[in-house]
C-alpha cells in the first residue's frame, strides 16, 4: 500500500497502466553484420510508419483533421530521405548499432533545428526528438503507452502527468490517476478535480511498485493506493466506492440553491475551467458564475498560437452557455509548470519566479493583443470580466490596461460591437500585490486572490515538490492574514474581493473565509456541491465572530485546531 498525497476525491479499482517516460541512453556498441543490422532498423521504421498512420486516421477519425497534423509531420520526418538515409548510412559506415546511429544522427539534426532562427523550424526539433523515440522504443522493444489512444479502462500510474497530458484523458476509459511527483495544487491535480477523477499524486520512489497490469485501488481522500487487494480489501473498497456514489448523490440538492448564509448574506459559489468543455459539470452542479477560465489550457491544446478567431469562438461559446451570468476570463499564464511546445522558452532556474504569466504577455504584446481582441469582441455575448495573472506592481496592471484600450479602439474603428464596459480585475497571488492591494484596489473592479500561487510566494514552496509538500499550508498565519489584508483593501475602496485558489474549495475553511468577508468563492465544479451545503448551513454573523481569533494566532496547527474545535464544516 502506498500512501501520498489525495487531491481529488472518489474511489476507483481498476488496472494500473504504467507509463514510462524513461530516457534511454545509448551507448556506442559495434556489430558485425551491418547490412543485417540496416535490415533490422528499416523494420523498427516500417513499424513505426504503420504505428503513426494509425494514429492519424484514429486522431482525425476522433478530434478532427487538424490535431491529426502533428503526426502526419512526424510521418514526413520518417519518410525523409536524407534524415533516414543518415542514419542507414551511418550504421553501414561505421558498424554500430542502428539504436547508437539513431540517436547519434536525430541529436544532430534536432540541434540543426534549433539553432536556426526562425520560430517554427525551431519547434521541429520536438518533433524530431518525439519520432526518434518512438523508433528507438521499437528497436529496443520498449512498450510505451499514448494516453491519446488509451482502449481499455485503466488507472493511469506516471512519474507526472503534464496538463497536456492530463487534457487529453479520455474519462470513459481512465478512473483515475497516479504520480510520483506533484502537489495539491499543481496543475495536473486541478485538472483532476475539474474531470471529477480520483487522483493521488506525489507517491516518490514507491510508485515503482506498482507494475503494469496490477490490479490496484486508489482512494482519492486519503491519498492511499493499495495495489493486488486481497478479496476482503476489494469488497471493502467496492463498498466504500459506492457509498461515495451516494453521497454525491444526496449533495445534488444543493445544485438549485443559493449561495446564501442562515442569516441572509449572500456570497457567490463559482466554477474554475479549463475550456468549454468543463461546463457540463459546472452547470450540473448550479455554479452561479465562472471565477476563473483559465484560458492556456486552449493554447495547450494546439498545436500553435490559437488565433483570434479561435479563441473568439472559444470565448463566445463559454459566456453564450453561461447565459449571462458573470464569466471571469484570465488572459494567458503560461510558464511555471505550464509549457507549451510549439513556445521554445530559455530554459530557466525558476521557472515559477521566471517569465510568466502577465510578464510573456507585456513582452510578447503580439500574443497578448491577439487574445485581447479576441476577449473584447466575445464581451458582445454574455457577461465577460478580463482578468490579468500574476500582477506584481502597479506599471504591469497599468500596462496591461493600456494594452486592452488599444485593441477596444481598435475593435472600435473597425466598427465592431462589444461591451464597453468590461469590468477588469487582476489575481493577488504575489505576497506585493497583496501587500499594496491599496493601491492596487483603486485602478481595477475586483480582486481574484489566487492562494495556490500566494502560498507557494509567501512560504517560499514549490507546489510541486512533494518533498516540501508538509510546509504548503492553507492554514499557515501569514497567509491567513495577507488574505484578511486583500478582502478589507478591497472592500474599502468598493470593490469586490474573490478567491479562485484551491483554498476557496476547501470545505474547514470556508466559513473563515466568509467570515472574513469574502465575496466569491471559485473552485473546481466537483467542490461546489459540499462549498453550497456548508454556505447554506452556515450564519454570517457566527462566522465573522468565529473567525477574528483566527488572526491573533501565530502558529498554523493552532489555528487547525482552533476551527476543528469551534467551527462546523
Ligand atoms: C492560483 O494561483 O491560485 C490560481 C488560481 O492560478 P493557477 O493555479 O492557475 O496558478
Ligand atoms: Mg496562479
Amino acid at each position: 500500500m502506498l500512501k501520498a498525497v489525495g487531491v481529488s476525491f472518489g474511489i476507483a479499482i481498476g488496472k494500473a497502466l504504467v507509463i514510462s517516460d524513461e530516457v534511454v541512453e545509448v551507448k556506442k556498441s559495434k556489430v558485425s553484420d551491418s547490412k543485417g543490422e540496416v535490415a533490422r532498423f528499416d523494420n523498427a521504421l516500417k513499424e513505426a510508419i504503420s504505428e503513426l498512420e494509425k494514429m492519424v486516421e484514429g486522431v482525425k477519425e476522433k478530434l478532427g483533421n487538424e490535431k491529426a497534423e502533428i503526426f502526419e509531420a512526424h510521418l514526413c520526418m520518417l519518410e525523409d530521405p536524407e534524415f533516414i538515409g543518415a542514419i542507414q548510412k551511418k550504421i553501414d559506415d561505421e558498424m554500430v548499432s542502428a539504436e547508437y546511429s539513431l540517436q547519434t544522427v536525430s541529436t544532430e539534426t534536432a540541434a540543426v533545428f534549433e539553432n536556426m532562427d526562425n520560430e517554427y523550424m525551431k519547434e521541429r526539433a520536438v518533433d524530431i526528438r518525439d519520432v526518434s523515440k518512438r523508433v528507438m522504443n521499437i528497436l529496443m522493444g520498449i512498450k510505451v503507452a499514448s494516453i491519446a489512444d488509451i482502449q481499455d479502462e485503466c488507472i493511469l500510474v506516471a512519474r507526472d502527468l503534464t496538463p497536456s497530458d492530463t487534457a487529453q484523458i479520455d474519462k470513459e476509459k481512465v478512473l483515475a490517476f497516479v504520480t510520483e511527483i506533484g502537489g495539491r495544487t499543481a496543475h495536473t491535480s486541478i485538472i483532476a478535480r475539474s474531470l471529477e477523477l480520483p487522483a493521488v499524486v506525489g507517491a516518490g520512489s514507491d510508485i515503482h511498485q506498482i507494475k503494469d497490469g496490477d490490479l490496484i485501488i486508489v482512494d482519492g481522500e486519503e491519498g492511499l493506493v493499495i495495489i493486488k487487494p486481497d478479496e476482503k480489501t476489494l469488497n471493502e473498497y467496492k463498498i466504500k466506492r459506492e457509498e461515495f456514489i451516494e453521497s454525491k448523490h444526496q449533495l445534488l440538492k444543493y445544485a438549485t440553491m443559493s449561495s446564501i448564509t442562515t442569516d441572509g448574506k449572500k456570497v457567490e459559489i463559482a466554477a474554475n475551467i479549463g475550456s468549454a468543455a468543463d461546463l457540463g459539470a459546472v452547470l450540473k452542479n448550479g455554479a452561479e458564475a465562472i471565477g476563473l477560465f483559465r484560458t492556456e489550457f486552449l493554447y495547450m491544446a494546439n498545436d500553435a498560437l490559437p488565433t483570434e478567431e479561435e479563441q473568439f469562438v472559444e470565448y463566445k461559446s463559454v459566456l453564450e452557455k453561461m447565459n449571462g451570468k458573470p464569466v471571469i476570463i484570465r488572459t494567458l499564464d503560461i510558464g511555471g509548470d505550464k509549457k507549451l511546445d510549439y513556445l521554445p522558452m530559455d530554459e530557466e532556474m525558476n521557472p515559477f519566479l521566471g517569465y510568466r504569466a502577465i510578464r510573456l504577455c507585456l513582452d510578447r504584446t503580439d500574443i497578448f493583443k491577439t487574445q485581447l481582441r479576441a476577449l473584447v469582441r466575445a464581451s458582445a455575448f454574455g457577461k465577460l470580466k478580463i482578468m490579468f495573472p500574476m500582477i506584481c506592481n502597479i506599471q504591469e496592471l497599468r500596462a496591461a490596461k493600456k494594452l486592452l484600450e488599444e485593441c477596444t479602439k481598435e475593435l472600435k474603428s473597425e466598427g465592431v460591437t462589444f461591451d464597453e464596459k468590461i469590468e477588469v480585475g487582476i489575481m493577488i497571488e504575489i505576497p506585493s500585490a497583496a501587500i499594496i492591494s491599496d493601491v492596487l484596489a483603486k485602478e481595477v473592479d475586483f480582486f481574484s486572490i489566487g492562494t495556490n500561487d500566494l502560498i507557494q510566494y509567501t512560504l517560499a514552496v514549490d507546489r510541486m515538490n512533494e518533498k516540501i509538500s508538509y510546509l504548503y499550508d492553507f492554514y499557515h498565519p501569514a497567509v491567513l492574514r495577507l488574505i484578511k489584508i486583500v478582502i478589507d483593501n478591497g472592500h474599502k475602496a468598493g470593490i469586490t474581493v474573490n478567491m479562485c485558489g484551491e483554498m476557496a474549495g476547501d470545505a474547514n475553511l470556508i466559513p473563515v473565509l466568509l467570515g472574513f468577508g469574502l465575496d466569491e468563492f471559485s473552485m473546481s465544479a466537483a467542490s461546489i456541491l459540499r462549498a453550497r451545503k456548508t454556505i447554506t448551513n452556515s450564519s454570517f454573523k457566527e462566522c465573522e465572530k468565529l473567525s477574528e481569533p483566527v488572526l491573533t494566532f501565530g502558529d498554523a496547527d493552532e489555528i487547525k485546531d482552533y476551527i476543528k474545535a469551534n467551527i462546523k464544516a
